[in-house]
């Protein structure tokens, strides 16, 4: 079976709709097909500043909702990144062979440290592509289920696992990003040219999947549209309609050509209205499962521990073998 891999950061407690249509029902779906392993990345989460408290609840609060978006445990790995220290440790391997101008193009980073203010940004935040990169690489994964934001973190990973390889010998799969184009990119309710994302400016445009579902529907009903009044699918002059249309179909199953049909002569706001309906019923059961997991810590903490000791059989016999290649004298 090939291997698959990917990580969601547990800051701001609830996963968002982009967060699951674009990545974690992709997750869902490679258990099937793959060998595969998801964690909640905790060491990428601290290249904020968190609250030791809040960090502490929101990773186990994300590792509940991956047990309610579907993930099995008997059929994946699922575990909390910093119980695998292997993570770190070839991070820091990786760290060696980027080049300083390398990893200043990222443009997560721009992006981030831009709206922190660059002189509070740390070298966390910086190297965390790296991590991105030992993490994907320790587990020589072949696909890597992400949104289209991840994309150049992918393209990074490729480059160092071949200069690794051509330098110390084969050593690393080269792994691929394993992108949905029609959900690779939700975008915010408000500002529907700006993805949607944890760290949004303004709630407003952010659905957050624990929230009260009222909430929710209240946000798709005032989502950001245009002066016209035609539904149709037109990322360039219809983002906020586009966008609709796009979260109606990942969650109905329908496709776009139909529900222009649909809801033609009808307006936007018979389309608000249904999104919103449609995703208050798909989200109220994700959030009872979600609060099940919640209620029973002892056996959430117990998934994650099996899932660490398998994750960590993977990560420390790559570990061993770059060790190895590097010219580090064995431990023992
Ligand atoms: P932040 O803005 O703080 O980076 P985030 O919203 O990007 O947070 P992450 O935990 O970094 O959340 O991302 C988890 C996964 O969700 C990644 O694979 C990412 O590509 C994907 N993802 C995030 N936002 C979207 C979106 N708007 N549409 C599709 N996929 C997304
Ligand atoms: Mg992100």
């Amino acid at each position: 079976r090939p291997r698959a891999l990917s990580g969601i950061q547990p800051t701001a407690g609830s996963f968002h709709l982009g967060n699951y249509l674009g990545a974690v029902r992709q997750y869902v779906a490679l258990q099937e097909t793959h060998d595969a392993f998801y964690m909640v990345v905790d060491l990428h989460a601290i290249t904020m500043p968190q609250d030791p408290a809040g960090l502490r609840a929101n990773t186990r609060l994300a590792a509940a909702q991956l047990l309610a978006a579907g993930l099995d445990p008997d059929r994946c790995t699922l575990f909390i990144q910093s119980h695998v220290p292997e993570h770190a440790q070839l991070a820091w391997v990786m760290n060696c062979i980027t080049g300083f101008g390398e990893a200043s193009r990222m443009t997560q980073f721009k992006d981030k440290s831009a709206k922190q203010g660059a002189d509070r940004a740390t070298v966390g935040l910086f190297t965390y592509p790296i991590l991105q990169v030992a993490d994907i690489l320790l587990y020589q994964a072949d696909a890597v289920p992400v949104g289209e934001d991840q994309r150049q973190h992918i393209e990074l990973t490729r480059d160092l696992a071949e200069r690794f390889n051509g330098r110390f010998g084969q050593t690393f799969n080269l792994p691929a990003a394993h992108i949905v184009r029609e959900v690779a990119k939700i975008h915010d309710l408000q500002d529907p040219t700006a993805k949607m994302s944890k760290s949004a400016a303004s709630p407003k445009g952010l659905v957050n999947l624990l929230d009260e579902p009222g909430v929710s529907a209240k946000k798709f009903r005032s989502a950001v549209t245009d002066t016209d009044t035609v539904v149709r699918f037109d990322e360039k002059d219809k983002p906020g309609v586009s966008n609709l249309l796009t979260i109606h179909s990942a969650l109905t199953g329908t496709g776009i050509p139909e529900l222009e049909e649909q809801y033609a002569g009808k307006g936007y706001g018979a389309l608000k209205t249904d999104v919103a309906e449609i995703f208050v019923a798909w989200v109220t059961p994700f959030r009872e499962r979600t609060q099940e997991y919640l209620g029973d810590p002892e056996t959430l903490d117990a998934v994650m521990a099996k899932g660490a000791e398998k994750a960590r059989a993977v990560a420390a016999e790559t570990l061993a073998a770059a060790y190895d290649r590097i010219g580090f004298v064995p431990a023992k």
